[in-house]
């Protein structure tokens, strides 16, 4: 069993910390919020003052921080607390410049790093089923991959530094421009006097089935599990898919790729947003619609 420093227990951080826990590793966490330290420290996770304190010595150092600006000035300090060799992971989600400065910054300072960010939201950070994508050397990768797996179900690698960003991106680019697209769907169906459970026997079974309507159908009825069924309660706010969106438009304008769906699923977000819908899980932007017609 390993000893990992954790910093950034907040609503992903801390059920993950807590599975690591759960899994036998000593776990060593740090949190800016101590409301979110003394949780943390409930489900066993030893509280450390500072960020240099929880990678002392530590094994493997794991972050889950909100963007890359604190991704970087994290790893600023970690980087100077730790032994050459050391393993650093950032699991949460961010630029991909940010995650390559990291990477370098690790490279420099001689330790392995990898960048696993998820997919699976809170409910999958709980139960342990979270997918990671990774990104970075196979020698970072094989060492993290035990480690990842006591925290999710699925463990990807998808390249070099920076890749399990990227993957990550693109992955919730998609499902920002389907969810847009199953809501027109639904919205025009309501128009033309089509009822919610025909369109989804119809679409769910045929070429306009996805994850938007199969899985999350963004109205109630048809699918009971997903969030139209309890008042649109996240799930995955609004304001990280938004987040997420704006993430591939500066990946796509950094890189040249034209991704105009993306652009304009971003923009539907910012607005839908700006709207006071932020903390809303992100399929109620189909009343955005039906207000707009
Ligand atoms: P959160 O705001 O609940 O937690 C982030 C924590 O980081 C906070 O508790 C904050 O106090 C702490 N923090 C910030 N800077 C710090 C620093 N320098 N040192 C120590 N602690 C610091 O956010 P979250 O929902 O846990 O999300 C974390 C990351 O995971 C984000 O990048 C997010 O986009 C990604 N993510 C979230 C979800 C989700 O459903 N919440 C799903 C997939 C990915």
């Amino acid at each position: 069993m390993a000893r990992i420093g954790f910093i950034g227990l907040g609503n992903m951080g801390g059920p993950m910390a807590a599975n690591l826990v759960k899994a036998g590793h000593e776990v060593l966490g740090f949190d800016l919020a101590a409301p979110v330290l003394k949780a943390a420290e409930e489900s066993g996770v030893k509280p450390a003052s500072h960020a240099s304190q929880a990678v002392k010595e530590a094994e493997i150092v794991i972050t889950m921080l909100p963007q890359g600006k604190h991704v970087l000035t994290a790893w600023t300090d970690i980087l100077q607390s730790v032994a050459q060799g050391m393993l650093v992971i950032d699991c949460s989600t961010i630029d991909v410049e940010s995650s390559r400065r990291a990477h370098e910054m690790a490279k420099a300072a001689s330790c392995l790093s990898l960048d696993a960010p998820v997919s699976g939201g809170t409910g999958g950070a709980s139960a342990g089923t979270l997918t990671f994508m990774a990104g970075g050397s196979e020698e970072a990768f094989a060492k993290a991959k035990p480690i990842l797996e006591a925290m999710g179900k699925k463990i990807v690698h998808c390249g070099e530094a920076g890749a399990g960003q990227a993957a990550k991106i693109c992955n919730n680019m998609i499902l920002g421009i389907s969810m847009v697209g199953v809501c027109e769907a639904f919205v025009l169906a309501e128009k033309l006097g089509l009822s919610h459970q025909a369109l989804f026997d119809v679409a769910s079974t045929s070429s306009g089935q996805c994850w938007s309507i199969n899985t999350y159908c963004p109205v109630p009825g048809p699918v009971p599990t997903s969030p139209a069924n309890n008042d649109y309660k996240p799930g995955f706010a609004a304001a990280l898919m938004l987040k997420d969106l704006r993430l591939s438009q500066e990946a796509a304008l950094a890189s040249g790729a034209s991704t105009p769906l993306g652009a304009e699923a971003a923009q539907l977000y910012a607005l839908f947003e700006k709207l006071g819908n932020g903390g809303r899980d992100f399929s109620a932007i189909i009343e955005m619609f039906r207000e707009k017609t």
